[in-house]
């Protein structure tokens, strides 16, 4: 077993819970990694994690993440994630999620859930039923894609203004790796403005629907080979490694997929090769911002959520900034910059008074 407590040191965790329940055997941990901004908020990942060791480090990450996305996009809520040992595909009764429900309301608002990889709005309805500190469901702000791939477009918009002066798409060449809820909301906006789209997943149906909407499909494995302007991965994570790097002829990397370099080392292998690559916690933002949208006074509004999410934009451009000021890679300014916001809250709670 890792030694937590020196984890949460390495890592500079404020909290986590071990959840366990012996009715409907859930096994739960959930990491709050910083609340300066507010509580934090971050989805439930429920995947089939072979040991204890592995569930910890993937929350203790991920939950760090989630700092870091939420403090950039400018919320006012700090990050967190929960990870479930379950077979996401194997049955998730109502007791299984009602449990994980009172490990989050045990903690008082201090932590939100939400879906994520292996939970659906199904389960969270259930986690619902023990607990109000839920965002995402049925009725509030739902499916978080739509907005999550309009402000992956934007980003790219964004990507194309500093590769080469001018945000217009029209005309350029994407690859879309992934033609799911994001990778197809993305191709669709791509389209509209007339780029010419290159679209490639795993299931025929997903290929056919981006077809017809009229993106040229292309073989999963011929994706990094394109002689094309843009690589959009809106799949997996970890693709940009030591195999796929030296292949790509693209001049630019923008898309939605969560922690699409292997390693940090990636980043500069990218920068090396003249290849710009847009930070995937900013680029994605859209989604963490459609579930802040919720808790705005007066409740979600689409629109509303939709005209944040084309702030990244913005966002992506003071990012690019601060990289020229530092002479560094984007993908560290990104950083950089979520830290410097969660700093200025710190600094000024220095002044004490009851809310
Ligand atoms: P999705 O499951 O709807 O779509 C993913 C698609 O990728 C699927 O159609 C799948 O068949 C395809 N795929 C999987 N492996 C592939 C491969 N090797 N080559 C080509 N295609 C492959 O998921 P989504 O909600 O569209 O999310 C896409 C990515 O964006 C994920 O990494 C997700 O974590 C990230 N993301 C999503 C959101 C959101 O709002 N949905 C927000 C932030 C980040």
């Amino acid at each position: 077993m890792r030694d937590v407590l020196q984890n949460m040191a390495d890592y500079d965790h404020e909290q986590i819970l071990f959840g366990y329940d012996k009715v409907s055997g859930l096994k739960c941990i959930i990491a709050i990694h910083n609340t300066t901004l507010g509580p934090a908020l971050g989805g439930l990942r429920i995947w089939p994690y072979k040991n204890e060791d592995e569930a910890l480090f993937d929350v203790l990450r991920l939950s760090v993440g989630m700092t870091y996305k939420n403090a950039a996009m400018g919320l006012d809520f700090g990050g967190a994630k929960a990870v479930m040992i379950h077979d996401p595909n194997t049955e998730k009764p109502e007791e299984l999620m009602r449990a994980f429900g009172r490990m989050v309301e045990s903690l008082g608002g201090r932590y939100y859930t939400a879906e994520d990889v292996g939970s659906t709005l199904d389960d969270l309805s259930y986690v619902a039923k023990e607990t109000k500190y839920v965002a995402g469901l049925p009725g509030t702000s739902g499916n978080p894609s739509p907005v999550t791939g309009w402000g992956v477009y934007n980003a790219m918009k964004a990507t194309a203004k500093r590769v080469w002066g001018s945000d217009e798409l029209k005309g350029k060449k994407v690859a879309v790796q992934g033609c799911g809820n994001v990778g197809f909301s993305l191709i669709e906006h791509l389209l509209e403005e007339g780029a010419v789209v290159y679209a490639t997943d795993m299931f025929e149906d997903k290929i056919e629907r981006a077809k017809k909407a009229g993106a040229i499909p292309v073989e999963m494995d011929k994706v990094y080979d394109l002689d094309v302007d843009i690589f959009a991965p809106c799949a997996l994570g970890a693709i940009l490694n030591d195999d796929t790097i030296p292949r790509l002829k693209v001049k630019a990397i923008c898309g939605s997929a969560n922690n699409q370099l292997l390693e940090p080392r990636h980043g500069k292998a990218l920068a090396a090769r003249g290849i710009l690559y847009s930070p995937d916690f900013i680029v994605n933002g859209g989604g963490v911002i459609n579930c802040a949208e919720e808790f705005a006074p007066g409740g979600y509004d689409k629109e509303r959520a939709l005209k944040r999410a084309a702030g990244i934009y913005d966002i992506l451009l003071k990012i690019f900034a601060i990289a020229d000021e530092r002479k560094i890679e984007p993908y560290e300014a990104a950083n950089i910059y979520a830290e410097e916001r969660i700093q200025k809250a710190l600094e000024q709670k220095r002044m004490f008074f009851e809310k």
